[in-house]
Protein backbone atom coordinates (compact mmCIF):
# COMPACT_ATOMS: atom_id res chain seq x y z
CA UNK A 1 0.00 0.00 0.00
CA UNK A 2 0.99 3.34 -1.25
CA UNK A 3 -0.02 6.16 1.76
CA UNK A 4 0.57 9.79 2.18
CA UNK A 5 1.27 10.29 5.93
CA UNK A 6 0.65 13.82 5.30
CA UNK A 7 -2.89 13.61 4.89
CA UNK A 8 -3.20 11.42 7.68
CA UNK A 9 -2.30 14.55 9.30
CA UNK A 10 -4.49 16.42 8.37
CA UNK A 11 -7.12 14.46 8.71
CA UNK A 12 -6.67 14.07 12.41
CA UNK A 13 -6.70 18.10 12.20
CA UNK A 14 -9.67 18.23 10.13
CA UNK A 15 -10.94 15.92 13.29
CA UNK A 16 -9.85 17.91 16.07
CA UNK A 17 -11.21 21.04 14.24
CA UNK A 18 -15.06 19.80 13.61
CA UNK A 19 -15.21 17.62 16.82
CA UNK A 20 -12.82 20.00 19.85
CA UNK A 21 -14.43 18.03 22.49
CA UNK A 22 -13.91 14.27 21.22
CA UNK A 23 -10.06 12.85 21.75
CA UNK A 24 -10.03 10.69 18.77
CA UNK A 25 -9.09 6.53 19.55
CA UNK A 26 -7.72 4.94 15.79
CA UNK A 27 -9.32 1.82 15.08
CA UNK A 28 -6.28 -0.37 14.88
CA UNK A 29 -8.16 -2.95 12.68
CA UNK A 30 -8.49 0.06 9.90
CA UNK A 31 -4.63 -0.14 8.51
CA UNK A 32 -2.50 -1.59 11.44
CA UNK A 33 1.07 -0.52 9.67
CA UNK A 34 3.32 0.53 12.32
CA UNK A 35 4.00 3.91 10.14
CA UNK A 36 0.55 4.70 10.40
CA UNK A 37 0.62 3.88 14.21
CA UNK A 38 3.75 5.90 15.12
CA UNK A 39 2.15 8.90 13.12
CA UNK A 40 -1.00 9.07 14.93
CA UNK A 41 1.12 8.32 18.51
CA UNK A 42 2.73 10.99 17.72
CA UNK A 43 0.14 13.41 17.42
CA UNK A 44 -1.46 11.77 20.14
CA UNK A 45 -4.05 9.90 19.43
CA UNK A 46 -5.25 6.95 21.35
CA UNK A 47 -5.84 3.35 19.90
CA UNK A 48 -8.91 1.24 20.14
CA UNK A 49 -8.23 -2.28 19.47
CA UNK A 50 -9.95 -5.56 19.22
CA UNK A 51 -9.23 -8.24 21.67
CA UNK A 52 -9.79 -12.26 21.24
CA UNK A 53 -8.84 -14.23 23.61
CA UNK A 54 -8.40 -14.20 27.29
CA UNK A 55 -4.99 -13.69 27.06
CA UNK A 56 -5.09 -10.58 25.30
CA UNK A 57 -7.49 -9.10 28.00
CA UNK A 58 -4.48 -10.25 30.35
CA UNK A 59 -2.00 -8.31 28.55
CA UNK A 60 -3.97 -5.21 28.57
CA UNK A 61 -4.49 -5.30 32.23
CA UNK A 62 -0.70 -6.25 32.66
CA UNK A 63 -0.09 -3.14 30.76
CA UNK A 64 -2.33 -0.38 32.30
CA UNK A 65 -4.60 -0.72 28.98
CA UNK A 66 -8.03 -0.12 31.47
CA UNK A 67 -10.85 0.66 28.98
CA UNK A 68 -12.58 -1.77 28.05
CA UNK A 69 -15.58 -2.58 26.23
CA UNK A 70 -18.51 -4.97 26.88
CA UNK A 71 -22.02 -5.84 25.29
CA UNK A 72 -23.29 -8.77 27.26
CA UNK A 73 -23.01 -10.83 30.37
CA UNK A 74 -19.80 -13.47 29.35
CA UNK A 75 -17.67 -10.69 28.71
CA UNK A 76 -18.48 -9.06 32.13
CA UNK A 77 -17.32 -12.58 34.03
CA UNK A 78 -14.68 -12.79 31.80
CA UNK A 79 -13.66 -9.32 32.60
CA UNK A 80 -14.13 -9.68 36.42
CA UNK A 81 -11.70 -12.72 36.37
CA UNK A 82 -9.46 -11.44 34.25
CA UNK A 83 -9.08 -7.64 34.45
CA UNK A 84 -10.86 -6.75 37.45
CA UNK A 85 -9.57 -2.93 37.56
CA UNK A 86 -11.28 -2.27 34.26
CA UNK A 87 -13.23 0.99 33.60
CA UNK A 88 -15.82 -0.62 31.08
CA UNK A 89 -18.30 0.86 28.64
CA UNK A 90 -21.10 -0.76 27.66
CA UNK A 91 -21.31 -0.98 23.95
CA UNK A 92 -25.30 -0.13 22.87
CA UNK A 93 -27.03 -1.69 19.63
CA UNK A 94 -27.47 1.12 16.81
CA UNK A 95 -29.60 0.96 13.81
CA UNK A 96 -27.06 0.72 10.86
CA UNK A 97 -29.38 -0.49 7.86
CA UNK A 98 -28.48 2.36 5.74
CA UNK A 99 -24.33 1.97 6.62
CA UNK A 100 -22.03 0.26 3.93
CA UNK A 101 -20.84 -1.86 6.18
CA UNK A 102 -23.23 -3.18 9.39
CA UNK A 103 -21.85 -3.94 12.49
CA UNK A 104 -24.42 -4.57 14.69
CA UNK A 105 -25.80 -7.86 13.87
CA UNK A 106 -22.31 -8.31 15.46
CA UNK A 107 -22.02 -6.53 18.42
CA UNK A 108 -23.87 -4.06 21.11
CA UNK A 109 -26.66 -4.45 23.76
CA UNK A 110 -30.24 -3.66 22.94
CA UNK A 111 -31.63 -0.99 25.31
CA UNK A 112 -34.22 -3.12 27.02
CA UNK A 113 -30.95 -5.51 28.47
CA UNK A 114 -28.91 -2.41 29.64
CA UNK A 115 -30.31 -2.12 32.99
CA UNK A 116 -29.57 -5.72 33.41
CA UNK A 117 -26.34 -5.40 32.06
CA UNK A 118 -25.33 -2.71 34.58
CA UNK A 119 -26.87 -4.11 37.51
CA UNK A 120 -24.67 -7.76 36.88
CA UNK A 121 -21.51 -5.06 36.29
CA UNK A 122 -22.65 -3.99 40.07
CA UNK A 123 -22.86 -6.91 41.60
CA UNK A 124 -19.72 -8.01 39.89
CA UNK A 125 -17.79 -4.70 41.65
CA UNK A 126 -17.03 -4.07 38.22
CA UNK A 127 -16.83 -0.17 36.97
CA UNK A 128 -19.58 1.00 34.21
CA UNK A 129 -17.95 4.29 33.08
CA UNK A 130 -19.65 5.06 29.94
CA UNK A 131 -21.35 3.85 26.93
CA UNK A 132 -20.27 2.94 23.06
CA UNK A 133 -22.01 2.65 19.55
CA UNK A 134 -20.83 2.53 16.37
CA UNK A 135 -23.44 3.07 13.25
CA UNK A 136 -21.81 1.24 10.68
CA UNK A 137 -19.33 2.16 8.83
CA UNK A 138 -19.95 4.74 5.44
CA UNK A 139 -23.13 5.85 7.36
CA UNK A 140 -25.57 7.44 4.94
CA UNK A 141 -27.40 9.28 7.35
CA UNK A 142 -25.92 11.77 10.13
CA UNK A 143 -29.33 11.29 12.23
CA UNK A 144 -28.46 7.59 12.87
CA UNK A 145 -25.23 9.71 15.60
CA UNK A 146 -28.42 11.58 17.17
CA UNK A 147 -30.56 8.38 17.60
CA UNK A 148 -27.73 6.38 19.38
CA UNK A 149 -26.19 9.42 21.78
CA UNK A 150 -29.85 9.50 22.85
CA UNK A 151 -30.09 6.50 23.46
CA UNK A 152 -26.58 6.70 25.60
CA UNK A 153 -28.33 9.45 27.38
CA UNK A 154 -31.00 7.09 28.73
CA UNK A 155 -28.21 4.19 29.63
CA UNK A 156 -25.97 7.43 31.19
CA UNK A 157 -29.14 7.55 33.64
CA UNK A 158 -29.82 3.91 34.27
CA UNK A 159 -25.72 3.37 35.13
CA UNK A 160 -26.51 6.13 37.47
CA UNK A 161 -29.19 4.90 38.94
CA UNK A 162 -27.40 1.74 40.02
CA UNK A 163 -24.18 3.24 40.83
CA UNK A 164 -21.88 3.89 38.32
CA UNK A 165 -20.04 6.76 37.57
CA UNK A 166 -21.15 7.47 33.90
CA UNK A 167 -19.23 10.16 32.14
CA UNK A 168 -17.38 8.62 28.70
CA UNK A 169 -19.45 8.96 25.50
CA UNK A 170 -17.89 6.92 22.70
CA UNK A 171 -19.37 7.82 19.37
CA UNK A 172 -17.92 5.13 17.47
CA UNK A 173 -16.61 5.51 13.99
CA UNK A 174 -18.37 5.71 10.67
CA UNK A 175 -17.56 9.40 9.61
CA UNK A 176 -17.30 9.83 5.77
CA UNK A 177 -13.15 9.87 5.38
CA UNK A 178 -12.89 10.56 1.74
CA UNK A 179 -12.42 14.36 0.16
CA UNK A 180 -15.76 14.44 -1.96
CA UNK A 181 -17.57 11.65 -0.74
CA UNK A 182 -21.73 11.88 -0.69
CA UNK A 183 -21.49 12.91 2.93
CA UNK A 184 -19.32 15.36 3.96
CA UNK A 185 -17.20 14.92 7.44
CA UNK A 186 -18.32 18.80 8.94
CA UNK A 187 -21.93 17.44 7.72
CA UNK A 188 -22.30 14.67 10.13
C1 LIG B 1 -13.98 -0.21 13.11
C2 LIG B 1 -14.33 0.51 14.34
C3 LIG B 1 -14.28 1.91 14.38
C4 LIG B 1 -13.94 2.75 13.18
O1 LIG B 1 -14.94 2.62 12.25
P1 LIG B 1 -14.89 3.39 10.86
O2 LIG B 1 -16.20 3.06 10.24
O3 LIG B 1 -13.72 2.86 10.12
O4 LIG B 1 -14.79 4.85 11.16
C5 LIG B 1 -14.57 2.53 15.58
N1 LIG B 1 -14.93 1.84 16.69
C6 LIG B 1 -14.99 0.48 16.67
C7 LIG B 1 -15.39 -0.23 17.92
C8 LIG B 1 -14.71 -0.23 15.51
O5 LIG B 1 -14.78 -1.57 15.51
Amino acid sequence: MVADLGVLASRHQAFCQALPRVSPFYAVKCNSSPLVLRVLAALGTGFDCASQPVSHLQYAARHGVQLLTFDSEEELTKVAQHHPGARLVLRLWTEDSQSLIPMSAKFGARLELCGHLLKSARDLGLAVVGTSFHVGSGCQNPHSFAQAIADCRRVFEMGRGVGHDMSLLDIGGGFPGVEGSELEFEEV
